[in-house]
């Protein structure tokens, strides 16, 4: 996916052909729910909202995606398609990526019988986040995710187990597995939770403290018990655990 340095101030989209989208940069309100995919998105994260004051807001990902799409983690000859919603039977479709419900805008591959939200087909393949974390999106996670404690994701409200996306955190020479679905909820709740206090962060920012403290944990010369964070990270995953089963 091409992602624009810097996104235009105004759009007119398909998906809201009455007004123009302008796009928000400085937001202080409650997170949001895309009306592009249906996926939720932070409150202080750039989004494209109606110039004429309806409640129609999409990611900046969605208003911005490209009509078709090849990703790494599925070669060179798988092609998706961008669609206003799944192929029926739409109640069965689930992202590829992350295990959620596809709701709306959707990434289709009719060959394979894929799909992927244009939020998790645009994930980055690698990068440092804030504190040194070294990241890099792989197809499933080689060993137990440090938050659900599963090696394959599991399909929202499916007891079927898939190989899903996860990215492999190196920090402080440990390294450890969080799925793109985990990281998902840690944001979602991270953002209501910003609501309340004002500090912003995306889905992958939203995960550093977490994966900070456990991954620390698990280094020989790491200290469990000093700094804030590790402990804030502690007892977030405590919250997010709660979540997640
Ligand atoms: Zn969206
Ligand atoms: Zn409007
Ligand atoms: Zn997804
Ligand atoms: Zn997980």
């Amino acid at each position: 996916m091409k992602l624009y340095e810097e996104p235009p101030a105004v759009i007119s989209s398909d998906a809201h052909p009455a007004h123009k989208l302008k796009l928000q940069v400085t937001t202080d309100g409650p997170p949001f729910r895309c009306d592009g995919c249906k996926e939720p998105g932070g409150g202080k994260e750039r989004r494209y909202s109606c110039d004429a004051g309806c409640d129609f807001d999409l990611h900046t990902t969605c208003a911005l995606s490209s009509p078709t799409l090849k990703h790494p983690l599925f070669g060179g000859d798988v092609e998706f398609e961008l669609l206003p919603s799944a192929p029926p039977p739409v109640d069965a479709t689930y992202c590829d990526a992350c295990g959620d419900r596809a709701r709306g805008l959707v990434y289709h591959c009719f060959d394979r019988d894929l799909d992927l939200h244009p939020c998790c087909a645009a994930l980055r393949m690698e990068s440092v986040v804030h504190g040194g974390h070294l990241l890099k999106l792989c197809g499933e996670a080689e060993l137990r995710c440090i938050v659900c404690g599963e090696k394959q994701g599991r399909r929202q409200s499916s007891s079927s187990s898939k190989r899903f996306w996860a990215y492999r955190w190196c920090y402080d020479g440990v390294t450890g597995y969080l799925h793109v679905a985990c990281m998902k909820k840690i944001a979602v709740m991270s953002w209501e939770q910003d609501y309340k206090d004002g500090v912003g962060g995306g889905v992958v920012e939203a995960s550093v403290t977490i994966m900070e403290g456990m991954l620390r944990r698990r280094s020989p010369t790491g200290n469990a018990g000093s700094g804030s964070g590790v402990e804030l990270g502690i007892r977030g995953l405590e919250n997010i655990t709660k979540i997640v089963e």
